[in-house]
């Protein structure tokens, strides 16, 4: 069941969908994949091709989308999604584990004798890279994904303080690769819809 979203909505919320992650503030917001709204549909081509998808995606600029810590492609809400039984996550279990979390932070920045720093959001570029300690498989992950996906300084120290925070959820006191894949996972790039279509 696919119901594009007026042009200017924005969503906070999806079925079966949460959203967890300590940050000072969280600006959350959702667009269309294409013109039509059915980019990346299974069978669906957009009648004006791949432009559908790249034209409305450009409207955004870079700069701003480098900005956002997590970008991801969630596929349209279906009728059996809602019947589903929600999340075994509770809320009060989520906002205990984002707590846990700020605990963690805090109490790192303030034995680096950075008591004024409180969390992963706060950190500059050069802290992010001394806070995240990863082996050799995490770091050549890095250095390809920096590459591949030809990241800026600022999308390279976004992708390390979300692999961060990711294992500071975990309560994981070193960043494994897998984190590291899935902070990666966050930045796909918008264009990833219209190759879909
Ligand atoms: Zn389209």
């Amino acid at each position: 069941m696919r119901q594009p979203l007026e042009s200017g909505e924005t969503v906070i919320a999806r079925a079966n969908h949460h959203v967890t992650y300590p940050a000072n503030f969280q600006l959350v917001a959702a667009m269309n994949p294409c013109k039509c709204g059915m980019a990346g549909e299974p069978g669906h081509v957009c009648k004006r091709g791949p432009r559908c998808a790249s034209d409305y995606q450009g409207r955004i600029s870079g700069p701003l989308l480098d900005r956002m810590d997590i970008q991801i492609e969630l596929p349209s809400v279906r009728v059996s999604d809602l019947t589903l039984p929600p999340s075994k996550d509770t809320s009060s279990d989520v906002a205990k584990r984002v707590a846990q979390a700020r605990d963690i932070q805090t109490d790192r920045f303030t034995s680096l004798g950075l008591s004024h720093l409180r969390s992963n959001a706060q950190a500059d570029g050069r802290l992010l890279e001394d806070i995240t300690r990863t082996d050799d498989s995490g770091q050549s992950l890095l250095r390809d994904a920096a590459e591949a996906m030809n990241l800026s300084a600022r999308g390279y120290h976004r992708v390390l303080r979300v692999a961060r925070t990711i294992a500071d959820l975990a309560g994981r006191s070193d960043v494994s690769r897998i984190d590291i894949a899935e902070a990666i996972s966050y930045r796909q790039q918008l264009a990833s819809f219209s190759l879909a279509a």
